[in-house]
């Protein structure tokens, strides 16, 4: 009777140990991608943008078949946000951001709240932003002078600053754009703010130095497809730094196609392709990277279910 027990034992282990190691899973089992599959969510996607208004439909449908269960759209100015909210309302598994991001800062009001105001208590609406600071296409590097860069710094930290304030207004988290050399201006803005709220570095692209300072603050970092290009070292080194629980996992999608979609429309579906690879990095099994994704998203996200 010990024979049978410790063979199945032995057996088990052996599954244990293939499934934690992804790539000799899908050797062991061909049809992987239909017995493992796992869900994610997919954290940050713009998907009212005009390179998804013909088939919205398939890019949801592809991304529940992918195991991809929720989706947050994130707006980027007043249209946007709106549409955000709208997408919505019209699939189950799609939850909305609202913001203004700061690379739109020149098309924004002065004071951006009124019109956030109107969309932050929506059902669905998840969280503010994304807002932030992009310093990586000041005024003097497409056509403008070089005395033009400091008041649009300064307007982009205006409009950061009040989404800030709509966000503890509305008890929301916001999602934080950090582009150029901005990390220092954003996270003392954001300082002021961290005792009330809670921000997503999406994108990370940072240093595992500024990441911790992050944490500290008791905030998130989230990944991209990023992770899985060649010159992506920096942000697997991050990931490799960063606890389980700590991150999301995200596609930017219009944007940042994971390989083998490099440079092609990205998509929800693809965040199993981010995830494969996460998994790899941080060694360990596509269960425990969804349930603590997952887990750190619905607390991050007030509202998704
Ligand atoms: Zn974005």
């Amino acid at each position: 009777m010990g024979v049978p027990w410790e063979f199945e034992s032995c057996l088990k282990a052996s599954i244990d140990a293939a499934y934690r190691t992804e790539r000799f899973a899908r050797w062991l089992f061909p049809l992987a991608e239909i017995d493992l599959q796992i869900m994610f969510f997919d954290t940050h996607a713009h998907l009212t943008w005009p390179d998804f208004d013909s088939d919205i439909d398939g890019v949801i449908e592809r991304a529940t078949a992918a195991g991809i269960t929720r989706m947050v759209t994130i707006g980027t100015d007043a249209e946007s946000s709106r549409r955000a909210v709208e997408l919505a309302g019209r699939f189950p598994n799609v939850y909305a951001a609202i913001g203004w991001h700061p690379g739109d800062v020149d098309e924004a009001p002065d004071d951006v709240r009124p019109t956030l105001r109107e969309l932050a208590g929506a059902p669905r609406v998840v969280a503010i932003g994304e807002t932030g600071l992009d310093y990586y296409r000041l005024p003097s590097t497409r056509g403008g002078s070089v005395e033009d860069d400091e008041p649009y710094r300064s307007r982009q930290k205006h409009l950061f600053r009040q989404q800030l304030e709509l966000a503890v207004e509305f008890k929301k988290n916001v999602v934080i754009h950090t582009r150029g050399d901005c990390f220092e201006d954003t996270i003392s803005i954001f300082e002021n703010y961290a005792d009330r709220l809670r921000a997503v570095f999406h994108c990370f692209v940072e240093s595992v130095a500024n990441m911790e300072r992050i944490f500290t603050l008791g905030s998130l970092v989230s990944f991209t497809g990023i992770l899985t290009f060649k010159n992506g070292q920096n942000v697997r080194d991050a990931l490799m730094a960063a606890p389980l629980g700590k991150f999301m996992l995200e596609t930017d999608s219009p944007f940042l196609a994971p390989v083998p979609y490099r440079g092609k429309r990205c998509e929800p579906a693809y965040v199993s392709l981010i995830a494969a690879s996460a998994a790899e990095i941080k060694g360990c099994s596509l269960e425990e990277l969804s349930s603590v994704t997952c887990e750190a998203a619905r607390q991050f996200f007030g509202g998704l279910e």
